[in-house]
This record gives structure tokens, sequence and C-alpha cells, in this order.
């Protein structure tokens, strides 16, 4: 069976072997003050540095989720207001944290299904959350609208969440000042660890409301983060062992070639996009193609969805449930390194002979 699930998504290959090998290694029981977990650590974030092209002024942290992210982004670098753009239920719940954190946030909406116009926003938001791929519905931000802020805003710091689009997307991190993911989306890992990406710009922000108001989180915060970063060490004892698996999926990833995976999620995206299009009873969700995620694609089934679901998962697909109030209508299948080009054209052949009830 193959998971198109966006998250937790399928398994990339190598891990079980991956797996096997730390079992045999002793990764799981190993002290994360040790020497071997040092190079563990500092083996996943160069291979990151150099899978994701950040530029050496970031630095890389872990957390449990990228859920913490959320809630720690938000304490570390804003004392007062954020603005967010919310499109769907992920970047939705993003806002929600900063309200429960009490940071007097401020959203742009748009639709379900839609992306935004080009936003003129006035200055005085301290951090600008922005989803790049909005998982719930399948709309992805544009980088030159994601590009758009960083300058004309100066003083305002720009996160993106890329949960489920790293690594597919090039991002330019020069043009933003932090983004993150968790690791059972595109990564095709187990659960259990957030990955936070931010340069020295957040830090200082932190550490500056750290010393006005003390607040800013004690079991994670930027400033401890780092401090343990600069190490090679986390605060608490980690997951070690997904740390471990990350740097060797990403080892993997890197041998592979990015140019190489982007290419193939791009033909795998337009693929299924077009036999969507094609399809006499199901659609893509999101109308306009420049909005269109190419590593979350959603189906709008209309009352085929059952149907559907059992057709693909006879023939060995299981695609992801509509997310919250589609449900009922939509099918979601991830695009991500996990997924073969093989694999999509048996989806594409399988979607094509579906004729319904
Ligand atoms: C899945 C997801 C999250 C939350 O990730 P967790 O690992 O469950 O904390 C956040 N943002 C987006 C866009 C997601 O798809």
């Amino acid at each position: 069976m193959i998971n198109f699930t966006p998250g937790p998504s399928q398994l990339y290959f190598t891990v079980s072997d991956h797996i096997k090998k730390a079992l045999k290694e002793g990764v799981p029981s190993l002290s994360h003050r040790s020497k071997e977990f040092e190079k563990l650590y500092d083996s996943a974030v160069s291979g990151l540095h150099e899978l994701l092209g950040l530029p050496a002024d970031y630095f890389i942290v872990f957390t449990g989720s990228a859920t913490e992210i959320w809630e720690r982004s938000l304490q570390n670098l804003v004392s007062d207001r954020s603005l967010h753009f919310v499109n769907g239920a992920f970047s939705k719940r993003y806002f929600e944290i900063a309200t429960q954190l009490d940071k007097r946030p401020s959203k742009i909406e748009a639709k379900a299904g839609e992306g935004f116009a080009s936003a003129s926003i006035d200055s005085s938001y301290e951090l600008i959350a922005l989803t790049h791929n909005e998982t719930s519905t399948g709309v992805s931000l544009s980088l030159p609208f994601i590009n758009s802020f960083k300058g004309k805003q100066s003083e305002s710091l720009v996160i993106v969440d890329a949960v489920s689009s790293l690594p597919h997307v090039d991002l330019d991190f020069s043009k933003i000042d932090s983004a993150f993911f968790s690791i059972q989306k595109g990564f095709g890992l187990p659960a259990g660890l957030g990955v936070w990406m931010a340069n020295e710009r957040c830090l200082a922000k932190a550490k500056q409301l750290a010393s006005k108001k003390g607040a800013i989180g004690s079991y994670h915060s930027l400033p401890s983060l780092y401090s343990f970063y600069t190490k090679r060490q986390t605060p608490e004892t980690p997951n070690v062992l997904a740390i471990y698996l990350l740097g060797k999926v990403v080892e993997d990833l890197l041998r592979r070639g990015i140019h190489t995976i982007r290419k193939e999620t791009t033909y795998k995206a337009v693929l299924l996009y077009k036999t969507l299009e094609d399809h006499p009873l199901i659609k893509p969700f999101v109308s306009n193609a420049s909005d269109r995620s190419e590593t979350v694609i959603v189906a709008d089934c209309g009352n085929h969805t059952k149907a559907l679901t059992e057709f693909l998962t006879v023939r060995g697909f299981a695609p992801g449930e509509g997310y919250g109030e589609f449900k009922e209508r939509h099918l979601r299948f991830a695009n991500f390194p996990a997924h073969s080009k093989e694999q999509y054209e048996c989806l594409a052949d399988a979607l094509q002979s579906f004729e319904g009830h």
C-alpha cells in the first residue's frame, strides 16, 4: 500500500534500512551529551544547510513538532503584534495560537482554495507569518509573494511554515528570516521532530524579548536552543533516533540531487493535475492553476469520494482524506520525494479508469 496522505506520509524507501542500522549501532540509547550525538546532530544540520541552500547566518534547532514551532515562534519573535495570512485550517491554527498567547494578531484572509492578492500592509507588525503550502486545501503561495515582504517591511521578521512543501520548495532564505517543517511529511520519516531554521535577526529579537519580559518559553526558547546548537546539543533529551534518521535521509536526498527531486516532483504534479482536469467526474479543487500546490494535490470528488477511495485502496493506493469540512468531497494526494514517478504514473492510470459507482 502506498500512503498518499500528506502526513504522516509514505516513508522514504531507505528508512527501514537506516532504522535497522541505528538499532545495531545503539543510536536509540545514545547519550545526548556524547560526542557521537554531537556528530549526528552536526551531520543532520550540515546536510540540511546544503540540501536547502541555507545562508551561513541561519542555524537549525529541533523541537517536538511543527505545532511547537508555531507556539515558540510567537513567544520568541513577537511581543505584541503578528500578522497572519490565513487561507485554510493550518494557517488559521497559527493565527489562533497567536490569539491564545495574547499577541493581538491580525489576519488577512482568503477563501479556502484561493491565494492572496499582493498585499500592501503597514510596517508595524513584528512578525509576518506565511503558510507556504496550505495542507488542508492544496493552495501554495508563490515565491514572488513570499519574497515581497522583506525590504519593504524591514523591521518585520518573516517566517514561513513550509511543513508540507519542503524539501521541494526552493525558498530564497535571504528574503525571509525563518522557516520550519516537521519530518513526517516531505522528508518521509516517522513523526516526532520539528525542524526550525532561523537567522540571527530572529535570535536578536528573542534575546531582546527575554531581557524585557522573560516569558519566551522555559522548556524551549530560541536563545537556549541556539546556545545548545552551537555545541550540537539540545536542552532536553531529544528524539535522538529521529535526528539520526533525518541526517541519513538528507544524505540520500543529496545523493539523488535536489534538482532531480524538484524536477520529478513538478513532473508528477503536472501529470496528476492533467489527469484530474481531463476527468469527467473529479476535478482539481484549486481552480486557479497558479495557486495550485505541487506537493499536496487536492481532488474535488463530489459525491464519488467514497467510491473512489475504495477503488484506489483495492489497487494499493491509500489517498489522504479531505481535511475538516471537506472530508466528504475531497481526497488529497501527497507528492513527496518518497512517491516515485512510477507510482504516480500508476496512480494517474488508476484515476483515469475510474468511472464512478
Ligand atoms: C502538518 C502541518 C503542521 C503541523 O505539523 P505537526 O508535525 O503535526 O506539528 C503545521 N503546518 C502545516 C502547513 C502542516 O501541514
